[in-house]
């Protein structure tokens, strides 16, 4: 029995990256818009789950470049492309800032618990509040709780899981470090990494051996650490319960239980045998587990690979590399000449080329990625980690500072 309601024009159900943005859209637009988070805070993984940093590309432009400014994110290049560090307390509270100042309602602490519909059309959701249940009724209702979780409830069809035995990616809960050694203190951002130990050893074959030994978990082969853009800091993605389905409460305790119980072996591995992390300290841990994957709406239109390998428009080239059009034009040529590139003309521009990778070119990715490490590590010889992330910053400001209108 739910107590009373409220009519909205827009409805986000999830406080994450993608209900904060949604949100904040539809009030630009003047709708009328309330967003429930059924945590106390807003930002999603990214706050309440400690995954950092930030990673991928988005096209220039977009509320992407406002929300990295607003968080103050440090961008370092990497092996990986671009992370953007962010602090994640900080975070917390400048989100609800930026939602807040947008105009939204914010529910916080309020689940959602039930969509409201007439015949098959979704009015409304239920949500959970210290009165008792309320209804909030809208004209647009938008899931972004991850778990595809209002939708189901809607009855939207989904899948879940890999085709053949349904299995998920595993979960993850995620952790920081302080007081790693700047100067000798490795990062990795996965079992592809080509970063080595001072002994030349590749770490992720290194982390592979001590998990076959029993040093690391049996299902924790990698571990990887990223830089969070403050000086000895570092978060760390390797904890990984596989199996739990964690769309039952007895799934998510179960999993949480191997999660939490794995962080103490990884840090105890870190700091007995990966050089700089000797005196690395358990910083904080995300209040929940992530979840990589559950269900996955099967919506009027599916996302794909190719849709967003489609954001690669020479002009977007040119633009985020700040090259001009023609290099990019003349070098984009002999790429396809070697068979690295391919280019189709964009249907909604026809004097626009979209920019493909080809298989040899994805083949070329580990090599380049070597390549740019060497050059990065010459570049930065007899340059502490610390002097050289605060250059970047340094250079990054003179960058802003050059063109203040962006
Ligand atoms: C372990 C792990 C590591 C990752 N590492 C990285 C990384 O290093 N860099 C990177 O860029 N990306 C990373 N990602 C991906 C990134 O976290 C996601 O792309 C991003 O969080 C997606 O944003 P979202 O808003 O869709 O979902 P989420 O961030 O999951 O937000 C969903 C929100 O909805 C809320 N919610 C859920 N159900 C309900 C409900 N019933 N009622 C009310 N609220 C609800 C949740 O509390 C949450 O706040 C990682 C993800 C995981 C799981």
């Amino acid at each position: 029995m739910t107590q009373f309601s409220q009519h909205y024009d827009v409805l986000v159900a999830g406080g994450g990256p993608a209900g904060i943005c949604a949100a904040v859209a539809a009030a630009r637009q003047g709708a009328r818009t309330a967003l429930a988070e059924r945590y106390g805070i807003l930002g999603g993984m990214f706050t309440s789950g400690y995954v950092n940093p930030i990673l991928g590309a988005v096209a220039p432009g977009t509320m992407y470049d406002e929300v990295i400014a607003l968080l103050g994110a440090s961008c370092a290049t990497t092996r990986n492309g671009r992370e953007m560090g962010v602090d994640a307390e900080r975070a917390k509270g400048l989100l609800l800032r930026f939602v807040r100042d947008a105009g939204v309602d914010i529910f916080l602490q309020t689940p959602v618990v039930e969509v409201v519909k007439e015949g098959s059309a979704v009015k409304g959701l239920v949500v959970g509040t210290q009165e008792g249940l309320r209804t909030l009724t809208a004209g647009a209702l938008v899931d972004a709780t991850g778990d595809g979780f209002a939708a189901a409830r809607a009855g939207a069809a989904y899948e879940m899981g890999r085709a053949g035995d349904g299995r998920c990616q595993p979960a993850t809960l995620e952790f920081t470090l302080y007081g790693v050694d700047e100067e000798t203190g490795i990062t990795c951002w996965g079992g592809s990494d080509p970063v080595t130990l001072p002994g030349g050893e590749r770490y992720a074959d290194f982390c592979r051996e001590a998990s076959a030994r029993g040093e690391l978990p049996e299902n924790v082969t990698i571990v990887r650490i990223h830089r969070t853009g403050r000086p000895g800091e570092r978060s760390v993605n390797a904890t990984q319960a596989n199996g739990c389905n964690t769309l039952t409460p007895e799934g998510v305790l179960e999993a949480e239980y191997i999660l939490r119980g794995q962080i103490d072996r990884i840090i105890d591995f870190l700091r007995r045998r990966v050089p700089g992390y000797a005196g690395c300290q358990l910083k904080g841990s995300g209040s929940t587990l992530g979840v990589r994957e559950t269900r996955r709406i099967t919506g009027d239109y599916i996302i794909t690979d190719r849709d967003v390998e489609t954001g690669a428009r020479q002009e977007d080239v040119a633009c985020f590399y700040a090259v001009d059009k023609t290099s990019v034009a003349r070098d984009a040529r002999r790429l396809e000449d070697m068979g690295h590139l391919r280019r189709e003309v964009d249907p909604d521009n026809r004097r626009q080329y979209q920019l493909y990778l080809t298989g040899a070119g994805r083949d070329m990715l580990p090599l380049l990625e070597e390549a740019y490490q060497a050059f990065s590590e010459k570049l930065s010889a007899g340059i502490s980690g610390e002097d050289w992330q605060t250059l970047q910053a340094l250079l990054k400001r003179l960058e802003e500072n050059s063109c203040p209108e962006g």
